[in-house]
């Protein structure tokens, strides 16, 4: 059998009523009822939605008439098989195909196939019940091409359609392909295919709304401190970090994005708020927004607003951050996480001053001055493809490289100082302060997780301090240990009591101040460890060089 042979007439039996294809029944549809059909689906779940269904629903048409090709006839090959699907959906009244090409290899499951359809219905049936649209809008027939190819392939084969009437083209036209000739394209395409569980996706918006509170709150929480920590300044010894100072202080004055880099913790938030507040803006609301934390959809909205009804969800118009920014300055935190999407959107309000928000078509006069901040090399992403080089030419007016903490070591006691003193206030401990010995801890260690890093082991210090002295034994003991395997035995000008002391140490807060463990491994006997400690307490005048600490720590 050849598909041009089919005969429509021949296929269908009229009994009692019913219209039969080989067996199965079929049923006459107006177009005008399936296009208010469409209108009220649209109306109630919305296009994305909508589309959905209405996809998936050509696919099940489309995979059934596959079958029936397939029981009712003897075919030549696949291709006439294949074939069989057009002139199906042509008879049917659905649409005229016309077949541009079509190439299979069966063997490695490979499929290709141009499609233009004339006088889609269902194009028809768009233009009746909604307006033009801004998408092709022959959701049912990507549907059941899509349907037909993958029964007869064996394999999952996606049409997309490239031009369509309902969308102001002459003629629609689509291509098919297997799922692995199509590239990342694809993905933009197969929500379309799959079901939504629906009330599984309100759970985990909810879920997500409510860690972006938590997340918010925890902000807030941040920004108070940070706002906290730039008054009084704390003592800028280090060249590297007075040089960033002065940069910011230059580029405050001017409205200028400014893009600011630096490791993880090194504090590129304070760098933006402090320009902020040197800024003409100062007066204005600073709004920091975290990029990577939101996924992107919740990203867009969050930044631009939407109008009710936008989305799903979307029960009332919402204010976006750049709105809520007015006058003032956004940061745009972790910009190497954006997605091409966004990027797009961000490039307009850096051209055009403007924003739209989500569901809205009327753009927004935004008056705010643009900070982001990265710790990723954003070049290699403009190379890699990732990030628009546009963009980031917007973005980078002013680059300011925050340095990490290590390269900066002279401001290490300074800020360690500030912190104790801040501590000291929060946590209510008006006798915390830091004890020498720990200090050449701090300045040892190499602080990969930056500033931050700092501050967090210093809270920490301070709790198993007990309000009292900092002692290197409160310290995480990855700080103690780094810092002695970094620089301790190996250093040809200390004394041999010295690093045994400093040894004991490391070992002790190892294993939390348990002294029969810290005996074990150092290969002494309790006796021999206890005579040693008492002996480094007297040598340190009152000086405590080890105490108990409180059981349960979790660090390591
Ligand atoms: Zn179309």
């Amino acid at each position: 059998m050849r598909a041009e042979e089919i005969v429509l007439g021949e296929l269908l039996e009229f009994e009692d009523g019913r219209i039969n294809l080989h067996g199965r029944r079929l049923v006459l549809h107006s177009l005008d009822a399936f296009a208010q059909f469409r209108k009220d689906l649209v109306g109630m779940v919305g296009l994305d939605q909508a589309r959905r269904i209405l996809t998936r629903f050509g696919y099940f048409w489309g995979q059934a008439d596959a079958a029936a090709m397939k029981r009712i006839f003897e075919w030549d090959s696949l291709t006439e098989w294949l074939l069989a699907g057009p002139r199906m959906h042509a008879l049917q009244g659905v649409t005229r195909v016309q077949v541009k090409s079509l190439e299979i290899d069966e063997a490695a499951g490979r499929f290709r196939m141009e499609v233009v359809w004339h006088g889609s219905g269902e194009a028809e049936e768009h233009l009746t019940a909604l307006e033009k649209s801004e998408v092709p809008a022959c959701w049912m027939l990507v549907g059941y091409a899509s349907g037909y190819a993958t029964f007869c392939m064996g394999k999952e084969v996606y049409f997309v359609e490239k031009r369509c009437r309902a969308a102001g083209d002459r003629a629609c036209t689509a291509i098919g392909m297997d799922a692995d000739s199509w590239g990342p394209e694809l993905e933009l395409h197969l929500p379309y295919f799959r079901a939504e569980d629906i009330r599984g996706t309100v759970r985990r918006l909810t879920e997500e709304l409510k860690r972006k509170m938590r997340e918010l709150a925890r902000e807030r929480r941040r920004a108070a401190r940070l706002e906290h920590s730039l008054s009084p300044y704390v003592e800028v010894r280090s060249e590297a970090f007075r040089r960033v100072l002065d940069l910011a202080a230059r580029a405050a004055p001017f409205d200028t994005s400014i893009l600011i880099t630096g490791e993880t913790g090194t504090g590129k938030e304070v760098i933006a708020r402090h320009i902020h507040k040197l800024s003409r803006r100062a007066a204005g609301p600073f709004v920091a927004v975290n990029c990577g934390a939101l996924p992107e959809t919740l990203l867009e909205s969050e930044l631009f607003g939407h109008k009710a009804g936008a989305f799903t969800g979307a029960v009332a118009d919402r204010v976006g951050l750049f709105e809520q920014a007015k006058g003032g300055t956004i940061l745009l935190d972790e910009i190497g996480d954006i997605s091409p999407a966004v990027q797009t959107k961000l490039l307009r309000v850096l051209q055009e001053k403007e924003i739209m928000r989500v569901g809205e078509s009327v753009p927004r006069r935004v008056d705010v001055r643009i900070m982001a901040a990265t710790n990723r090399d954003l070049d290699a992403a403009v190379r890699e493809g990732k990030f628009r080089e546009d963009l980031l030419y917007r973005l980078r007016v002013i680059e300011i490289e925050v340095p990490p903490l290590r390269e900066r070591q002279e401001d290490i006691i300074p800020l360690a100082r500030h912190m104790v003193e801040r501590l000291a206030q929060t946590l209510k401990m008006p006798h915390l302060r830091l004890d020498a010995t720990a200090l050449d801890y701090l300045l040892r260690y190499p602080w990969p997780g930056n500033v931050r890093e700092l501050e967090n082991a210093l809270e920490r210090a301070a709790v198993f301090s007990g309000g009292g002295k900092i002692t290197p034994e409160c310290l995480p003991p990855k700080i103690v240990h780094g810092a002695s395997i970094a620089t301790g035995i190996g250093d040809p000008t200390r004394s041999l009591e010295d690093v045994e002391r400093e040894h004991i140490r490391a070992v002790l807060a190892r294993v939390n101040g348990n002294r029969s463990r810290a005996a074990k491994i150092l290969g002494i006997s309790p006796t021999t460890l206890w005579r040693r400690l008492r002996e480094m307490e007297r040598a340190g005048g009152n000086r405590q060089v080890h105490r108990d600490l409180p059981a349960g720590r979790v660090e390591g």
